[in-house]
């Protein structure tokens, strides 16, 4: 099946994009450390200092729920999360630091056939591969991968094209729906198969 796999490098550009994508993730753990977090924390204040906004209760709550995910997030679950802690935020202001936080380059937002835009930290979106079933859209990590494609986008000239970072997406079939389709073969090939003839013997005459 993996013959099959239609392998791309989705580069994720930004034009204008902010300067400091120059700092590097060096953390490649699933778990977030002091030091980077002071790092990602050190990177929001930054930007919001730029850009001329507040770090209100809202942002920083939304930033510090953020930074709890080692795996991807959707603007539900942090509502959810949000709301089980009783702090109420609007949707409108999830968005808004999701997309703040895209802009940053400290999340990404990746482009999963799914409803729900899926987000994750670039720290850890990096680091493995993610699948994605062609048939039935679902989507699940390949964090044991040894194979991991890099792209050294130091060293990556484009025309007009900031690089800010890439992410792999491996296309493929998933295993349910791997085993569907030899259900489905194996029921049409019986369907084809004539029943067994039954002969039947006549008695002879005494
Ligand atoms: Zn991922
Ligand atoms: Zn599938």
């Amino acid at each position: 099946m993996t013959r099959n796999y239609i392998k791309g490098i989705i580069l994720c550009i930004t034009d204008g994009l902010h300067k400091s994508f120059t700092f590097a993730f060096r953390v490649k753990k699933v778990f977030m450390e002091d030091a980077l977090l002071n790092e990602l924390d050190n990177l929001f204040d930054g930007y919001l200092k730029e850009k001329k906004l507040r770090r209100t209760t809202e942002r920083d709550a939304i930033f510090k729920l953020i930074c709890s995910f080692s795996e991807h997030f959707d603007v539900n679950m942090l509502n959810e999360r949000l709301e089980g802690d009783s702090f109420h935020v609007s949707k409108a202001t999830l968005y808004a630091t999701l997309e703040l936080l895209t802009e940053l380059g400290l999340i990404v937002r990746h482009l999963f056939p799914l409803p729900f835009a899926q987000y994750e930290l670039r720290v850890f979106a990096e680091t493995h591969l993610h699948r994605i079933c062609l048939k039935c859209g679902a989507v699940s990590e390949d964090k044991g991968s040894k194979v991991l494609p890099t792209v050294n986008l130091a060293k990556l000239k484009m025309v007009r094209f900031t690089p800010a970072y890439s992410a792999t997406y491996v296309y493929g079939i998933c295993s349910k729906c791997t085993f569907c389709i030899k259900q489905a073969k194996a029921a049409e090939k019986a369907a084809e198969t004539p029943p067994e003839q039954t002969l039947t013997t006549r008695k002879p005459r005494k």
